[in-house]
């Protein structure tokens, strides 16, 4: 098996490399066109990447639209009116800022520069500061040591042209976030589907942003997917959430704004209801403790690599009152894998502004038109759930000289594989897998010893691997294996759907699910 590794999964270094190479061996994720050297910043997802890819956004839909009565689901267009981009501030505000080398034209973006090179954080400077900084620590091109230019402002929305001809009038953008289109979209919402607040509006969809240096496999994309609610409040009514006891007790670390100023990294575990009394609004605490919920209980995230980190003062976009970034610990630190901010009343009022068209709410109760409040915004990178997935099922087991993907068995892409133990037990092997696939997503595997078929299914998470032997054909039982202790029980055909199905979904153990057998 060893040798199927590259050198770091054999050292055991799990790194942002290690991870690219093995989704890549597995048929998760591929750099896209890859024929022809691939395009930084583009990924594909392969057999296997787009079944769990689907999978994270299936698990969101349906716990925060269909299984909700406050929320209802959009799909906007990744192309609009340019207006959207005036009235949000993206086309004058949505820039990170570049640094260009005077000789051999590299780009670095300033801030990442910065903190990697000085270990600062910049969020939030201005191209005066970063010109400063540089100056002050002689910072030089990393590849060719030489000076930087004036550090400038760089647009990350993408252009394009609609129709034939190329001019001002017809530059569009590509959507930079999904946010945006659920703002134009309000009224018409409002208008056709009798939504009442508090109520939310939740959006999947593509967006794009030409970052400066795209960078860490799927963390930092060009083209990436977002899912998005806003979700609007009476404006009186912005602090007290009636469904707050659903989340209130869940517990997280935080690092407070307050020590990052002070330049501590420390993280102080407390409640959901704790945050909402000291650091913001009990709708905007209950969100972040919804979102948390999902990472843990549907996507099976282990809570300890998981936090919330508050945005320091200077970082608050300026219709933001308060925002705390969901952190995951990848092996390249902490970092942001889902934002959330109290927008206020910002982009509706923007859009009301830039459109003249009246995108009130008439409130039935005060018999008055309110504009009403975003108090949270859950904004979700799905390829950053992704990641963050495959980074806390990766495990490289020694004992057993594989990789194990110890996926939540209700989100891997194959939930179960099905051996015969020697080819001429193929017919029987076969009928069962039938109507096994029928229930679950399931692969058939023949080749090899079944040593050896095992670890392929390990390596790409397949939680049950169940044998079809000598035995089977006359007393019509068969072997299941547990991808995470590799214990076995022995189970009749007849029930085994319904073992499976409560094993997939977490309702049946393991171990008492059949008659325990010693591993062979
Ligand atoms: P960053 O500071 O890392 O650039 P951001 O604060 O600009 O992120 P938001 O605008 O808050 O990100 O976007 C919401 C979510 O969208 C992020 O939490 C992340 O999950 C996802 N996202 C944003 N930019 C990218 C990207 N370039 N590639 C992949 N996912 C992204």
């Amino acid at each position: 098996m060893a040798q199927d590794k590259s050198p770091k999964e054999n050292a055991g270094i799990l790194d942002v490399e290690t991870m690219t190479i093995f989704c890549k061996k597995k048929g998760f994720v591929y750099k896209t066109s890859e024929i022809y050297g691939g395009a930084a910043g583009f990924w594909d997802f392969g057999p296997l990447g787009a079944e769990l890819n689907n999978t994270v956004k299936r698990t969101w839909w349906k716990r925060f639209v269909q299984d909700r009565d406050d929320v209802v689901g959009m799909d906007g267009a990744i192309i609009s009116h340019p207006k959207v981009w005036e009235a949000s501030g993206h086309a004058a505000n949505f820039a990170d800022i570049v640094l260009t080398c005077t000789k051999c034209n590299f780009k670095a973006r300033a801030d990442q520069l910065i903190e990697s090179t000085l270990g600062l954080k910049c969020d939030g400077w201005k191209a005066a500061q970063i010109n400063t900084s540089v100056a002050d620590n002689h910072l030089k091109c990393p590849e060719c040591k030489s000076p930087f230019n004036e550090a400038k402002d760089f647009n990350l929305m993408f252009e394009t042209t609609i129709g034939p001809v190329k001019s001002a009038e017809n530059t569009a953008f590509l959507r930079p976030e999904t946010a945006q289109l659920i703002f134009s979209n309000f009224k018409i919402i409002c208008d056709t589907s009798r939504v009442k607040l508090p109520f939310g509006i939740a959006q999947i969809g593509k967006a794009f942003r030409n970052e400066i240096s795209p960078r860490d496999f799927l963390f930092r994309k060009r083209e990436f997917e977002q899912m998005e609610i806003e979700f609007f409040v009476h404006p009186d009514k912005i602090k007290d959430c009636p469904i707050f006891a659903e989340v209130k007790d869940l517990k997280i670390g935080i690092l407070t704004s307050e020590a990052q100023e002070a330049g501590k990294d420390c993280v102080h575990v407390k409640t959901i209801e704790e945050i909402s009394q000291k650091y913001t609004t009990q709708w905007h605490a209950y969100w972040l403790g919804a979102i948390l919920k999902w990472f843990i209980d549907d996507l099976g995230i282990k809570p300890e690599n998981l936090r919330l980190r508050e945005h320091l003062k200077s970082e608050l976009a300026h219709y933001a009152s308060a925002c705390f970034d969901i952190e995951y610990k990848f092996p390249f630190g902490w970092k942001e894998i889902h934002g959330n901010a109290d927008r206020t009343t910002y982009d509706l009022t923007q859009h009301m502004k830039f459109s003249k068209i009246d995108l009130s709410y008439f409130d039935e109760e005060t018999k008055m038109k309110v504009i009403p409040y975003v108090a949270a915004e859950p904004s979700q990178g799905v390829d950053r759930a992704f990641l963050a997935v495959m980074f806390d099922a990766y495990h490289d087991d020694k004992a057993r000289g594989n990789i194990v993907l110890k996926l939540k068995p209700s989100i891997a892409p194959i939930q179960v594989a099905v051996f015969p133990l020697v080819n001429k037990l193929e017919d029987g092997a076969r009928s069962m897998y039938r109507d096994l696939k029928s229930c679950f997503p399931c692969q058939f595997d023949r080749s090899g010893s079944v040593g050896r078929r095992y670890a392929r299914a390990d390596e790409i998470g397949v939680p049950y691997c169940v044998t079809y032997d000598f035995d089977s054909e006359t007393d019509k039982t068969v072997t299941i294996r547990d991808r995470d202790t590799t214990l076995q029980i022995r189970v009749p055909i007849a029930g085994l759907k319904t073992i499976l199905a409560d094993l997939i979904a977490g309702r049946a153990e393991f171990s008492t699910a059949g008659k325990k057998i010693e591993a062979k």
